[in-house]
C-alpha cells in the first residue's frame, strides 16, 4: 500500500485548486494550486467561508442549485464568477463533492476548481 504521506503530497501538488470545508463551507484546507489560482495563502483564507471567493455577480439560483445538490449527497459541477485576492475576476469551473463519515452522513465538502476564463 502507498505511504500516507504520498496521499498528502498528491493533494498538495495536484494541478487543480483543492479545498476541504466543513458543512457550512468554512475552509479547513487548501492546496498549492488553490493559492496559485486565488492569490490567497492558507494564513489568509483558512477559517473563512468559500463565499470569500465570490465576485457577488453569480445569479443566486446557481448557489441555490449548488447547495440543493451537495446537501443531498450529490456531486455538483458548474461555473461561478470568482474574484482573486487582488480583485481580478475569473470564471471558475468548479466541482464540489460531499465527503462522508463512517455512518454515511456528510462530514465535509471537497471543492476542486480551475480558472477557465481563457476558454471563454
Ligand atoms: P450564502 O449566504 O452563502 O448563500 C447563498 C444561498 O445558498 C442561500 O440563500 C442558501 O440557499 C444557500 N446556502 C448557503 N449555505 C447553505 C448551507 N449551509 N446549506 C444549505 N444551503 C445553503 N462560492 C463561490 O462563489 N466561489 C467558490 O469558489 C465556491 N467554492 C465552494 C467550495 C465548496 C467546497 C463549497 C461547499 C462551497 C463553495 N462556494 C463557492 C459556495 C459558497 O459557500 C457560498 O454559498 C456562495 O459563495 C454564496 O455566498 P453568499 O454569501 O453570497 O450567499
Amino acid at each position: 500500500t502507498l505511504p500516507f504521506s504520498l496521499f498528502v503530497k498528491a493533494v498538495e501538488q495536484a494541478p487543480v485548486a483543492i479545498s476541504i470545508t466543513d458543512k457550512k463551507a468554512n475552509i479547513l484546507y487548501i492546496n498549492q494550486a488553490f493559492t496559485d489560482v486565488t492569490g490567497y495563502n492558507a494564513a489568509e483564507i483558512l477559517g473563512k467561508n468559500e463565499s470569500e471567493l465570490s465576485d457577488k455577480s453569480t445569479p443566486r439560483q446557481i448557489y441555490y442549485d449548488l447547495w440543493h445538490t451537495i446537501s443531498r449527497k450529490q456531486v455538483w459541477h458548474g461555473q461561478l464568477i470568482n474574484r482573486q485576492k487582488m480583485g481580478q475576476r475569473y470564471l471558475a469551473d468548479l466541482t464540489i463533492a460531499p465527503m462522508f463519515d463512517d455512518r454515511g452522513a456528510i462530514s465535509h465538502y471537497i471543492g476542486m476548481h480551475r480558472d477557465v476564463t481563457q476558454a471563454h
